[in-house]
């Protein structure tokens, strides 16, 4: 027979403690949550290395006098729940009175409070199942709560603590949650007695966000809300084009809460749409408030997930206030590839996806065919074939707002963006191809000899073959020919480096900065030389030479979020080969950038010379070609 026994105290406490506290983050998000309960406007936070040592919590908040004290570190004290009915009418942080009583439980707590009518201050002191009496104490009003020697009676909570590093990355993101989703209270944070954060109460998101990331990513940020159906929405989304690698930069709130919500991010993934490539996560930070009846917070030990009492209002709401937003934006600098209008290769007719999925979507489809048509009505039977240097002008009939009138099109890009200059390409060691060889290899299977190449709407090219047209996207071939250069290279040594005068600086997330102990390596093959310069702070001192400056920031921001993905590529080769690619992008030329004829015909060079061409390093297709027999057909000829 089995004997069942009934568990000490401790013990119960140390298993709860095992579900709210897994690491000093966690212990902050309970602490700092008690202080907004207790009314605090302002919050100071002060950790000593990444928490393991000591975390202090300062607020001004109401307080507890000794009879509270004394209570507040047992197991199921709350002042915040009385009744069963409460339960469900919640508005505060915490309800479940298991806090205190678990960080009692795993660490040295010391807790010093004093109302603001009393004059004088109580402490009590709690270290595993030793609690000493209430005594009292000096302080001002408000509570101040130290958690000293974390996990220092469960060694193997304590092996799970990674670097100090690490975990100050994870409470700065704690911190920062919880100070979006509360702007109007002051908050400070320091580690090792340096500061962190020093957030002023904020009157909106924006500034908040602004003083968290910086105002260049607040400032682009479109602001967007609804209030409908039981359910108030208020929220900032980032434009396409500032789209990131990971999920990391999607904040939901729900009631003061940051939440994980599949609802609120299907809707999100939904509303963007068309709008860009579907691996990358828009930045977008929604606060939702509903009525406590309306969703049980009661699902989770951390309370981060929750139980909607209808998500179709949830989604449906999220969406519609999204796209509402976006119709009245201005999303030009996106880069929108869309759903493919053909499937690739040559004869390919029918749609992919059906319906444009916005209207913008087809109004650039609709401006395409138009480029497109101008471009046959000038190559109809009888007018003079044109060489390659004597281009037409530009087929669109309204003016070019991106070039002054009169500029003619082979002047240089004004986009400072456009890697490599021209002429970049025509090395000896890859001359462009004459037309001869194409032809000679064209019939061999490879790709078709081109003619007349030019470019429309800065983003495609347009090259007439033998048998019919091809349309190729500029950024993605660029992309693939890159990835080529670079992979090959890398294979010999290191990508060519190039020294800055003075190391710039990038912003990251803490946790990210932790990364250059592990890939340090990885971004010097790439030829960047890099150290961390604070806790969210990367220095740069060299960059690969190949990388535009002002794509740098870009690239480096989009890599360490790829590199933090939980779902990032396990092996060394797999992570090279992966930013290889990011950094094939960003080098890339991109939708918007005009080219001047050496360029395109430069380009056109080198897709002859890599191989799979056809396809950009992500599979997209780069190219896509019309015989004249399809277009004869649809033209009603035969
Ligand atoms: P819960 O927050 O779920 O009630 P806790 O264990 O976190 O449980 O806290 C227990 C009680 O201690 C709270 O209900 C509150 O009355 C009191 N308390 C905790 N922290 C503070 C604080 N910073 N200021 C005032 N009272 C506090
Ligand atoms: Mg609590």
């Amino acid at each position: 027979m089995p004997q069942i026994n009934v568990l000490p105290d401790l013990l119960v406490n140390k298993i709860a403690a095992g579900e709210v506290i897994e690491r000093p983050a966690s212990v902050i998000k309970e602490l700092v949550e008690n202080s907004l309960d207790a009314g605090a406007k302002r919050i100071e936070v002060a950790v000593e290395q990444g928490g393991a040592k000591l975390i202090r919590i300062v607020d001004d908040g109401e307080g507890m006098d000794a009879e509270d004290l004394a209570r507040c570190i047992l197991p199921h004290a709350t002042s915040k729940l009385r009744t069963e009915d409460d339960l469900f009418a919640i508005r505060t942080m915490g309800f479940r009175g298991e806090a205190l009583a678990s960080v009692g439980a795993v660490a040295q707590l010391r807790i010093v409070s004093r109302q603001a009518a009393s004059d004088a201050a109580h402490e009590i002191r709690v270290a595993g199942d030793r609690i000493e009496p209430v005594t009292l104490a000096a302080g001002p009003p408000g509570t101040t709560v130290e958690v000293r020697e974390l996990f220092f009676n469960v060694p193997a909570r304590q092996k799970f603590l990674r670097t100090a590093q690490t975990e100050m990355g994870h409470v700065t993101e704690q911190v920062a949650r919880i100070a979006l989703a509360h702007t109007a209270i002051e908050f400070r944070l320091t580690h090792n007695g340096r500061e962190v954060y020093h957030l002023r109460p904020a009157s909106d998101m924006r500034s908040r966000i602004a003083d968290l990331y910086g105002a260049d990513l607040a400032n682009t940020l479109l602001a967007f809300d609804r209030d409908e159906r039981g359910l108030k929405i208020t929220g900032y989304a980032g434009l396409p084009a500032d789209a990131r690698s990971s999920a990391k930069w999607q904040y939901i709130f729900l009631n003061g809460r940051y939440i994980r919500d599949r609802f609120v991010s299907h809707a999100v993934r939904e509303a963007y749409r068309g709008l860009m490539e579907p691996s990358r996560y828009p930045v977008f930070f929604v606060r939702m408030e509903v009525d406590p009846a309306g969703v049980d917070v009661n699902v989770h030990p951390t309370k981060s997930e929750v139980r909607w009492r209808d998500s179709n209002v949830v989604y449906s709401q999220v969406l519609s206030s999204l796209r509402d937003r976006f119709l009245s934006a201005d999303l030009t600098p996106a880069y929108r590839p869309g759903p493919a209008a053909f499937a690739s290769g040559s004869g390919g007719g029918g749609t992919t996806d059906g319906e444009p999925d916005t209207e913008a979507e087809a109004l650039r489809r609709q401006r395409i065919r138009e480029s497109m048509a101008d471009f046959f009505k000038r190559q109809s039977p009888g007018s003079p074939a044109t060489s390659p240097e004597a281009r037409p002008p530009w087929p669109t009939s309204g003016p070019r707002p991106d070039r002054p009138p009169g500029a003619g099109q082979f002047t240089m890009p004004a986009d400072p963006g456009l890697w490599p200059p021209p002429g970049g390409y025509t090395q000896p060691a890859s001359p462009p191809l004459s037309h001869e060889w194409a032809d000679v290899h064209g019939v061999e299977g490879t790709l078709p000899a081109y003619r007349n190449t030019i470019q429309v709407h800065d983003a495609f090219l347009v090259a007439e073959t033998d048998d019919g047209l091809t349309i190729i996207d500029q950024h993605a071939l660029h992309e693939r020919v890159l990835y080529e250069q670079f992979s090959r290279q890398i294979a010999r040594g290191p990508l060519e480096s190039q020294r800055l005068l003075l190391s710039e600086t990038v912003d990251v997330t803490p946790d990210e900065v932790a990364l250059l102990d592990t890939h340090g390596e990885l971004f010097g093959q790439l030829g960047f030389e890099l150290s961390a310069y604070g806790p969210s702070t990367i220095a740069v001192h060299a960059t690969p030479s190949l990388l535009k400056p002002d794509r740098v920031s870009e690239f480096l921001r989009d890599a360490f979020g790829r590199l933090a993905d939980r779902d990032a590529p396990a092996s060394a080769e797999l992570l090279l080969d992966a930013l290889i690619s990011m950094m094939a992008c960003k080098a890339a030329v991109k939708a918007g950038d005009p080219l001047s004829s050496q360029e395109i015909e430069a380009l056109m060079a080198k897709r002859d010379l890599v191989e799979r061409s056809s396809n950009c390093p992500h599979g997209r297709p780069t190219s896509l070609n019309l015989s004249l027999a399809d277009l004869e057909k649809q033209f009603k000829r035969t």
